[in-house]
């Protein structure tokens, strides 16, 4: 049985055909420039396997409430171009098959659920501080829903004492991604995140942001493994800032696990899209089920 998952992406879409098993059989990165043509592409690599069901794991805010008119859009990105773009139905009139829609870190959290860093876990978070951040979660053994998906990179921080730089969120600048997102490092220190790999004073703050999100995230939703994925976490000098005022912060109040162990890097290389396959195959099932029953 093959399933196709999409991890939609900002800059890319990483599209890729697996099994049951959590194989992938092949797998392609495709730019991510306006809906007519990237779809186009991913629609072409799909057509030329017999699926049974795709999964998308998409960059947000997206419509997953399965009651609304824009229920499987792209809905409010800054991207103009996919705005309200309709990417499930999209799918499933080319392919007639069932289409299963998430976020894109919601895909990776059950990515890494499954097979990675929370192997086994029915409850795990998984965080990523790229472009943007953004948190998915498995509560109680099922991706976080409610009243749309959750929004956890737009949390609000305490300011670092010595931080004069007024962030980058378009809609509420100093929130943790506007404060501590890649594009936000750069725009404060005026170089990448690679680039300043030897300047502590850049991890010290950016573990201080990382953190308080973090004792928020644990407080209210107490998971049992905390994944920090995304191109910023390249930065392995990192974690230890991040545990220190997570430390701090939690001053003995929650147990924890030691702190190595509970807040980790991922296992898998493509977490989204892994999950997004993994996605897939939900959106069969369900189908199956409800055809049968
Ligand atoms: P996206 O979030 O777009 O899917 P990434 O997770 O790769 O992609 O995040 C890209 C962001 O991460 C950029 O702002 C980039 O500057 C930053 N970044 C990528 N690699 C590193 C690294 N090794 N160290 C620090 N920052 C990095
Ligand atoms: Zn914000």
């Amino acid at each position: 049985m093959l399933f196709g998952g999409i991890e939609a992406g900002g800059t890319k879409f990483v599209c890729a055909v697996g099994d049951q098993n959590g194989n992938i059989i092949q797998k392609v990165r495709i730019p991510t420039t306006v809906p007519e043509e990237t779809m186009g592409r991913v629609m072409d690599f799909f057509k030329a396997f017999e699926l049974v069901a795709i999964g998308v794991g998409s960059f947000g805010p997206i419509d997953v409430d399965r009651g609304s008119a824009t229920y499987g859009c792209i809905t409010t990105t800054p991207k103009v171009a996919w705005r309200q773009y309709p990417i499930v139905r999209t799918l499933q009139e080319a392919f007639h098959i069932p289409v299963g829609f998430h976020t894109d870190v919601n895909a990776a959290a059950l990515g890494e659920a499954t097979y990675g860093a929370a192997k086994g876990l029915d409850s795990c978070l998984y965080v990523t501080i790229g472009t943007g951040i953004g948190a998915g979660a498995i509560v109680g053994g099922k991706l976080l829903e409610g009243l749309s998906h959750p929004e956890m990179g737009h949390t609000v921080v305490r300011r670092h004492p010595e931080d004069l730089y007024r962030g980058r969120c378009p809609y509420h600048a100093d929130c943790l991604e506007g404060l501590a997102a890649g594009p936000a490092l750069k725009e404060r220190w005026g170089a990448e995140g690679a680039a300043l790999a030897d300047r502590s004073e850049v991890w010290e703050m950016e573990g201080y942001y990382i953190a308080q999100a973090l004792l928020q995230y644990i407080l209210i939703l107490s998971p049992k493994r905390i994944v920090l994925g995304g191109g910023v976490m390249g930065q392995k000098q990192l974690f230890p800032h991040i545990f220190k005022h997570v430390e701090a912060l939690l001053s003995g109040y929650v147990k924890l696990p030691a702190l190595e162990s509970y807040i980790v890097p991922p296992a898998l290389e493509d977490p989204g899209v892994i999950g997004s396959l993994l996605i897939a195959e939900q959106a069969y099932k369900k189908e199956y089920t409800s055809i049968v029953s």
